[in-house]
């Protein structure tokens, strides 16, 4: 298989670009494609926070936002949340801190077990499943830290495949409003930071194999509570018969137009946060509502 471009070997293959390309040409493609969309996301001065996880989506976007930041007037740095499960979070943070150091980006960690007193296992108390917990704990100090840190935007790593998947389960549940959260650039409003998507119209595949191109090693962990993706087995056999399809979903929740609920947010009477209750859910999970 023959690169495209310059015929030396190719990496990978790009039925719906019609495209097969060798390390440095892909690396060029995809830095060009993330930056085209990246462009409608960002402003000259911004000060973006970058979530890094340490999975392979999240660091495809710190490699990208390294060369983004010098072409572009932002400001970046990486945000990452050690949760403390065992095994995975270790692990976790030592390919983040890595990174950090061979792209010469700035790096702030926030260990739960350290500022909170307890790692995430230790918040399993009552019917919640460890991901809903998860999820409220990251979603909140995802926003209030980078904001206390000087971002005006966070960044994830949010891909096409995770957000096709997303589709499926808010279409079928009927959450439309949670359809036309999916976009790409959700604009904030006082304390809450606009938050942007840049790989959203990356596959999971584009990102690993851009860290492949840039011969970095594959991190293998796994978080031990995630579950197994229900419709990614069937979008790729639709996929597979029809490429592109992924990507012309894509494009319609990009344009999907349904009103997002323009509720006014308060702010938590513990906390201060934005929040649509009295005391909002990060405080309800410390206990903190009595
Ligand atoms: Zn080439
Ligand atoms: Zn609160």
């Amino acid at each position: 298989m023959r690169c495209s471009v310059c015929s030396k070997e190719a990496i990978l293959e790009l039925p719906v670009y019609k495209k097969r390309l060798c390390a440095e040409h892909y690396v060029q493609w995809y830095y060009e494609k993330t930056r085209d969309f990246t462009k409608k996301l960002t402003r000259p001065g911004d000060k973006i926070a970058l979530a890094i996880s340490g999975g392979k989506d999240s660091l495809a976007l710190a490699v990208f936002f390294s060369q983004y930041q010098r072409e572009f007037d932002v400001d970046v740095f990486m945000f990452h949340i050690d949760l403390g499960i065992p095994g995975s979070s270790q692990e976790a943070r030592k390919v983040v801190e890595k990174f950090s150091r061979d792209l010469g980006m700035e790096l702030y960690v926030y260990d739960l077990k350290k500022e909170l007193g307890r790692s995430l296992p230790e918040f399993r108390k009552g019917s919640r499943p460890p991901c809903s917990v998860c999820g409220i704990i990251k979603r909140y100090l995802m926003n209030r830290i980078p904001r206390e840190l000087g971002a005006n935007k966070l960044a994830t790593g949010h891909n096409l495949d995770d957000q096709v998947e997303n589709f499926f389960k808010n279409w079928l549940s009927q959450h439309w409003d949670w359809i036309a959260k999916q976009k790409p650039i959700l604009p904030g409003q006082g304390k809450l930071l606009t938050r942007i998507k840049p790989l959203f119209e990356r596959t999971e595949k584009e990102n690993t194999m851009y860290l492949v191109a840039h011969g970095y090693d594959l991190p293998g962990y796994k978080c031990r509570y995630s579950q197994p993706a229900k419709w990614k087995p069937i979008v790729e056999m639709i996929e597979n018969e029809h490429p592109g399809f992924k990507l012309a979903m894509i494009k319609s929740i990009e344009r999907f137009d349904y009103p997002v609920s323009t509720q006014e947010l308060g702010e938590c009477k513990v906390c201060g946060e934005p929040t649509s209750q009295e005391v909002c859910a990060f405080c309800k999970i410390l206990g903190l509502n009595k």
